[in-house]
C-alpha cells in the first residue's frame, strides 16, 4: 500500500547523508570524546565539527552551543536553570499559552515550587502582541520564554521585538526554536536572544539529540550534574553518533534553506488550494503571513478529527490531530483554544505538515482520500443528527 507521511512537525526521517556520517561513530570511531588518546580525540573532533555546523546555521559562536539529549531538555534547562540562578532577583516567569508541553509542563512544575508563571495570550492568528509582554513584566520577572514557530498552527512570533522588550527590563529571554530550525532563517545575534532550544529529529537528523544556544554571560545554572562535558555545563558522555548526525543535518539545512522553504511552502499551498477546491466547509487555522512553510492546520466542520485520522491511516496516510503530545489525550488542543477557536471546530481540526520527501502525487492521493472520508463522515453525522444522536 502507498504510504504518505504528512507529519513532519512530529518528526522527520534521517537523511541518507546524515546516517552515512553517523555510522562510523558506532563502530570504528567508538571512543569516548573525553579520553585523551587518539581514539577518544577522533570522537571529540566529530563532536566539535558538529558544534561548528550547528553554530554556523544559527550564527552563534561555537562556544555558545551546548548539546543536550533533546529539545525538551533544552526547554527544561532554560526554565529550571534561569529560575535557579536568578532566584535572588525574583520568582516570576512569563511565557505564552501556545508553547510546547516541554515549556508548559516545566512552568506547571515551577508553579508548585513557588514560582509564578504568567501565560501571554495570542490573537486569532496565534501571534503574541508585544504590548501584552510589556504589561506582564514585573520587577521580579527573571525569564521570558516565547517560541519562535508554533508546532500546531505554524505561526512565527516577533522574537526580535519581544527579546528587546525583555532586555530593556534586564530580563533573560529564551525561545523554543525547535520548529523554526531549518524552516525559517535564524540568526541568534540579530534576534537578540539569550537562550534558544533546538532538536535534531525535526531537521532530518536522529532522535535523542538537541542543543541549547547560550549567549556568553547568561545567568543560568547547570541542569544535569556530573562530568565536565560540554565545557562543564552539561554532564554526561556525549551521544557522539547522534551529535555528528545533528551536525550533518544542520549543514544540509543551511545549504538547502532557501530551496527547502520554497519547495515545501509551494507544496503546502497547493495542498490547501486542492482541499478548499474539493471539500466544502473547511477553515485554515492560523495565518499565511509568517507561517512554518510546511504547516497546514485545517478544520473540517461538523466531524471529528480523530475519525479522519483513523480512516486516513487505513489509506496509509499519516497526519496528526494537534501535536503528537496532545494527540493521546482527548482534551482539545491548548493552542487552538488560545486562538479562540470554538471547541467543536477544534475537534474537527487536523495538522498536515509536508517536508522534503513529500511529492505532489502524495498530496493528490491525500486530497482524493480526504474528500471521500470527509463526505462519508458528514453523511453519518447528519444521519445521526436527524435521529437525534
Ligand atoms: C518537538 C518539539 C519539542 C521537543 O523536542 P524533542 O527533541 O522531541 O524533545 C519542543 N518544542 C517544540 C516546539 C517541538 O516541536
Amino acid at each position: 500500500m502507498r504510504q504518505v507521511y504528512l507529519d513532519y512537525s512530529a518528526t522527520t526521517p534521517v537523511k541518507k547523508e546524515v546516517l552515512d556520517e553517523m555510522l562510523p561513530y558506532f563502530s570504528e570511531k567508538f571512543g569516548n570524546p573525553s579520553s585523551l588518546y587518539d581514539l577518544g580525540q577522533e570522537a571529540a573532533a566529530g563532536v566539535a565539527q558538529a558544534r561548528g555546523r550547528v553554530a554556523h546555521l544559527i550564527n552563534a559562536n561555537t562556544n555558545e552551543v551546548f548539546f543536550t539529549s533533546c529539545g525538551s531538555e533544552a526547554d527544561n534547562w532554560a526554565f529550571f536553570g534561569v529560575t535557579d540562578a536568578q532566584s535572588a532577583k525574583g520568582k516570576h516567569v512569563i511565557t505564552t499559552a501556545i508553547e510546547h508541553h516541554a515549556i508548559l509542563h516545566s512552568g506547571e512544575y515551577l508553579s508548585k515550587r513557588g514560582i509564578e508563571v504568567t501565560y501571554l495570550p495570542v490573537d486569532h492568528e496565534g501571534r503574541v502582541h508585544p504590548e501584552d509582554l510589556e504589561k506582564a513584566i514585573r520587577p521580579d520577572t527573571v525569564l521570558v520564554s516565547v517560541m519562535l514557530v508554533n508546532n500546531e498552527v505554524g505561526t512565527v512570533q516577533p522574537i526580535k521585538e519581544l527579546a528587546a522588550i525583555a532586555h530593556k527590563h534586564g530580563i533573560t529571554f529564551h525561545s523554543d526554536a525547535v520548529q523554526g530550525l531549518g524552516n525559517v532563517p535564524i540568526d541568534v545575534k540579530d534576534l537578540g536572544v539569550d537562550l534558544m532550544s533546538f532538536s535534531s529529529h525535526k531537521i532530518y537528523g536522529p532522535k535523542g539529540v538537541g542543543a541549547m544556544y547560550m549567549k556568553k554571560g547568561t545567568k543560568i545554572s547547570n541542569y544535569l550534574h556530573g562530568g565536565a562535558q560540554e565545557s562543564a555545563r552539561r554532564a554526561g558522555t556525549e551521544n557522539t553518533a547522534g551529535i555528528v548526525g545533528f551536525g550533518k543535518a544542520a549543514e544540509l539545512a543551511e545549504q538547502n534553506l532557501e530551496s527547502h522553504i520554497k519547495n515545501v511552502s509551494s507544496l503546502r499551498d497547493y495542498f490547501i488550494e486542492q482541499v478548499k477546491k474539493n471539500i466544502p466547509d473547511v477553515i485554515v487555522n492560523g495565518t499565511m503571513d509568517g507561517r512554518h512553510p510546511g504547516n497546514a492546520n485545517i478544520t473540517f466542520k461538523y466531524i471529528e478529527g480523530e475519525s479522519i485520522l483513523i480512516l486516513l491511516n487505513e489509506k496509509g496516510i499519516y497526519i496528526s490531530t494537534g501535536s503528537a503530545c496532545s494527540s493521546k489525550s482527548l482534551a482539545p488542543s491548548h493552542v487552538l483554544t488560545a486562538l479562540g477557536i470554538p471547541v467543536e471546530m477544534i475537534h474537527g481540526s487536523i495538522r498536515f505538515t509536508v517536508g522534503d520527501f513529500t511529492t505532489k502525487e502524495d498530496l493528490d492521493y491525500t486530497v482524493e482520500c480526504l474528500t471521500d472520508i470527509v463526505k462519508h463522515l458528514r453523511e453519518i453525522s447528519s444521519v445521526n443528527a436527524e435521529k437525534g444522536w
